[in-house]
């Protein structure tokens, strides 16, 4: 197909499903349309503003309930949440952590703070996630068990954990990849930052892990502004959650008694109220961003050469952001379509530059990474919003 032809077929099935405007229809727009006002109205009448309030408290029981988790602790953003999993997951420095090469910058970089190294891992084409069957194959060449764990040979660093990403909302397959887990003795860390509303057979994710983070950024399915949370079904690990975000402090009436270097990393009352509030509109977002999804299935059937992701048969995904692939031929043009769609006020986006490509991670180690690479080529993120799936509540 010619270049030309490809573009303009490509942008006359956007439009087909967008809205005509003459402004910039963004990747992801929050919208405030239940009490969000209200709620933080509240705060500010009642002074409740900052890292105590009663909106912290609901907000915490309120996802541990939708996730069926035992116990989530809001968190000032899903990165500060990552890091605080990995410390749970007793990752330490000079251990390293199996990270996605293709994932938002986060994920490792949480790896980083704990001093640790990410070792990056291929993905799959149906999930965007990482690949089960590579892993396995992976691990049974690089990796020694022992009673201390698993260990990498070609390094001599123990190999803790796994911090599998659901990539734009689609779930990782996750039954085979904790098998491998379990035979690898690693820690699952979920990074469910972008899937809050995305179910693994029936179950929700961030709910299989030892450990997982959420968050709650603008541009996420729901926002508090900037937030996350940790979630877990172990008690004791969401005590020490709750105490390494609030910098260690022991209790006491008066006293500022510390027993470890602690983080600031609570979410303040102010944005729990928005998280409240979004989070009781989260069933009617979620109709309305799978119809969305659906009209750009129906808008691109037929399509040559390009093709609209859609959720593993195993999950049902929140389509945090819709996705369209291009193949190999096509992907030639990614970066035309990128400008041709951009400059009509279509806002779209490549996937993340492979972590394994950014400087500060060019050098960790990693699996042959042929999917990921193929991936970052052809994916392109298309407007993603839940008001332009329409008003189905
Ligand atoms: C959004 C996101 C995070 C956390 O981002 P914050 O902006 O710190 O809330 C982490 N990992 C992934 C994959 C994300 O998409």
């Amino acid at each position: 197909m010619m270049k030309e032809q490809f573009l303009q077929d490509v942008l006359l099935r956007l439009r087909k499903v967008l809205p005509n405007s003459s402004a910039t229809i963004a990747l992801h727009e929050p919208t405030m349309g239940g009490n969000e006002w209200a709620y933080v109205k509240e705060c500010l009448d009642t002074g409740w503003v900052s890292s105590v309030g009663s909106f912290v408290d609901r907000f915490a029981i309120l996802l541990a309930s939708y996730t069926g988790t035992k116990f989530a602790i809001p968190t000032v953003n899903g990165t500060a949440a990552l890091h605080i999993c990995l410390q749970l997951a007793d990752v330490q420095p000079g251990d390293e952590v199996l990270v996605p090469a293709v994932t938002f910058i986060a994920t490792a970089n949480a790896v980083a703070y704990c001093g640790a190294i990410p070792n990056f891992v291929d993905c799959s084409e149906q999930t965007l996630g990482i690949d089960p069957d590579k892993l396995n194959s992976y691990l049974s060449k690089i990796s020694s068990i022992t009673s201390t764990g698993c260990w990498n040979r070609s390094t001599g660093r123990r190999i803790k954990a796994i911090v599998p990403m659901h990539a734009l909302g689609h779930p990782v397959d996750l039954d085979p990849l904790m098998e491998v887990c379990q035979r690898y003795k690693l820690e699952i860390v979920e990074d469910a930052s972008e899937s809050l509303g995305s179910f693994y057979k029936g179950r929700h994710t961030g709910s299989f892990g030892k450990v997982a983070a959420l968050s709650f950024n603008g541009n996420k399915t729901i926002t508090t502004g900037g937030g996350g949370a940790v979630l877990t079904n172990d008690e004791s690990l969401a005590n020490m959650a709750k105490h390494l975000t609030t910098v260690a402090k022991l209790p006491h009436p008066w006293r500022f008694a510390h027993d470890q270097v602690g983080y600031n990393y609570r979410l303040p009352n102010l944005n729990a109220a928005l998280g409240v509030a979004q989070l009781e509109r989260l069933p009617q977002l979620l109709r309305q961003k799978r119809q969305l999804a659906l009209s750009y299935q129906q808008a691109f059937q037929g399509a040559k050469d390009i093709q609209v992701l859609i959720e593993p048969t195993f999950a049902k995904s929140n389509y945090w952001l819709n996705a369209l692939i291009l193949t190999d031929v096509s992907s030639l043009y990614l970066e035309d379509l990128l400008h041709l769609t951009n400059s009509e006020g279509i806002m779209t986006r490549p996937l993340w530059t492979p972590l394994h490509q950014q400087v500060m991670y060019k050098n960790s180690p990693r699996m042959d990474l042929t999917t990921t690479e193929s991936l970052a080529s052809r994916v392109i993120n298309i407007p993603s919003s839940a008001f332009l799936g329409g008003d189905n509540g």
